[in-house]
């Protein structure tokens, strides 16, 4: 058979799971209600263009709604609850997020553009790890070490101003909402406006928890919404995670209002990788750090910095798997490479992609036909890159890795640090000591070693520098929450 390529038979997961409604309201005091001013505004699946359902759009005194909703919440009854009590609701939600697990990622893949071997083993999963997380952490906030004898058991801050990207819509929402409820707070979130209704969905779970009314509310809209929310005089608390423009207009726009803040922002990250690395598992972490969720991940591992002597080697084994990667149908259960969000993002991957061929970089990507409906970019390496180049220095959030070169563990460390960034960095070596001594070193919130894009609910993450501040996920996480 040498030579003969076998190929894929279509392996697409059914929508049938998933109930799509026409229409979607607001989700504010436990019920779905209808916009104030009547907007609203289409939801597309990124992969065919198929228009998914409509969305409302909140206006101002849709926000203010919801916020009031949410105080009164806070005041009556969640604040006033036994901890163990929240964390029933919580260790309740976690289970129906496992029971509606497919239905959950279908609806994500379809919204967002995610291959459905993502969001089935990747997304949900860590949605429900993340309540299960928190629900545990209820009634034990008193040894979280964020409190002392003195200060008495830690306090809630009331309410929670929540905004999301589209990355990891649902995800995105679990990082936020466990924590906020699990402290004792109330919450409005904000997701995207592309990546709406995973949110809507999880809003019908409150329901079928019986969460009591107001204690999560969902304003869907863009970032006028977000901005309303922001700043909304009532909300005690705003995490954000997004683009650090936004963050930079947030933190300005906060600052000496009293409201506690946490911002979760972009990244450059390096994934450096040494000449003694077991080259096989490297390539696997390479594609791993930039080629999961299209590269639509605030911790890809966008920069690839090769010792030279490994160059070779380590490039023509990249270029092969990448080879073999499959972009396509997100349902599909074979599919690699899913689509590009939005033609917004799409136009942003494009532009940068030919800067860094304008700057003098070299451009590959392997033989790839994309579909002709939807929002797609084949997975591209650019090699001869520079630390100077654009390609280098901003955030692509896309299928897009820089590769650059070097020769001493003390230049690795230079080059990885040299970006605004810091949220997230890669070592491939053989070498413990020299793991712990390039972690010492880089200035980057998460350090994984010999693997890449690693998440678990009990680990802190958030970045340094142009990154934001503030941890999520773990005991750190809940100190964004109380009042210490
Ligand atoms: P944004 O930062 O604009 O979006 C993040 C969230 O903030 C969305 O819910 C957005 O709403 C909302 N928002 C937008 N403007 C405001 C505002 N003034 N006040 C409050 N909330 C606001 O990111 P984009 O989607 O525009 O993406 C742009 C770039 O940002 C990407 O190309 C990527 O480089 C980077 N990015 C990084 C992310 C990360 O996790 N590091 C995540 C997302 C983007 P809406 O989407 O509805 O407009």
């Amino acid at each position: 058979m040498a030579g003969k390529k076998f190929d894929y038979a279509p392996a697409p997961e059914s929508r049938a799971v998933v109930d799509l409604q026409p229409a979607y309201g607001l989700f504010i005091g436990g019920e779905f209600v209808d916009p104030v001013d009547g907007r609203a505004f289409k939801t597309v699946s990124p992969a065919t263009e198929e228009v998914l359902a409509e969305i409302s759009e909140a206006g101002t005194r849709d926000v203010d709604r919801a916020v009031a909703a949410a105080r009164r919440a806070y005041e009556r009854v969640w604040s006033k609850l036994p901890a163990r009590e929240r964390g029933k609701y919580l260790f309740r939600i976690a289970r129906i997020l496992q029971e509606r697990a497919r239905e959950l990622a279908v609806l994500e893949s379809l919204d967002n553009g995610k291959p459905i071997r993502e969001s089935r083993d990747v997304d949900i999963p860590l949605v429900a790890a993340w309540f299960f997380h928190y629900a545990g952490w209820a009634d034990k906030l008193e040894y979280a070490g964020v409190s002392t004898a003195s200060s008495g058991p830690p306090k809630p801050l009331g309410v929670a101003g929540q905004i999301i990207p589209w990355n990891f819509p649902l995800l995105m929402l679990a990082w936020k909402i466990a924590p906020a409820l699990a402290c004792g707070n109330t919450v409005v979130l904000k997701p995207a406006e592309t990546t709406s209704l995973t949110a809507l969905l999880f809003a019908e779970i409150c329901q079928q928890a019986d969460l009591p009314p107001g204690v999560v509310n969902i304003v869907t809209g863009a970032g006028e919404t977000g901005r309303a929310l922001v700043e909304h005089p009532g909300v005690d608390k705003i995490a954000f995670t997004g683009s650090t423009e936004v963050g930079k207009m947030i933190a300005r726009s906060t600052a000496g209002t009293g409201k506690k803040v946490t911002l979760e922002l972009g990244g450059k990250a390096a994934n450096i990788v040494f000449d003694d690395a077991p080259v096989d598992q490297a390539v696997e972490g390479i594609v791993n750090g930039i080629f999961f969720n299209q590269g639509h991940v605030c911790c890809a591992g966008s920069r690839l910095l090769v010792q030279e002597s490994a160059y070779d080697e380590v490039l023509t084994s990249l270029k092969r798997r990448l080879g073999t990667l499959r972009l396509g149908d997100p349902l599909d259960k074979n599919t690699d490479i899913g689509a590009i969000n939005s033609p917004e993002q799409l136009g942003r991957i494009r532009e940068l992609s030919d800067v860094g061929e304008s700057e003098g970089a070299a451009r590959w990507s392997p033989p790839c036909e994309l579909p002709d409906k939807g929002f797609w970019f084949p997975p591209t390496i650019f090699t001869g890159v520079s630390q100077a180049h654009r390609i280098a220095r901003e955030e692509i959030f896309g299928p897009v890795l820089s590769v650059l070169t070097f020769r001493t563990p003390a230049e690795a460390v230079e080059k990885a640090n040299n970006t605004p960034y810091g949220l997230s960095a890669g070592v491939w070596t053989d070498k413990g000591s020299r793991i712990l001594w390039m972690a010492g070193q880089l200035r980057a919130g998460v350090v994984w070693a010999n693997t890449f894009n690693r998440f678990d609910p009990a680990s802190p993450f958030g970045g340094y520098k142009e990154s934001g501040f503030g941890r999520e996920g773990g005991r750190h996480g809940l100190e964004a929450y109380l009042d210490v």
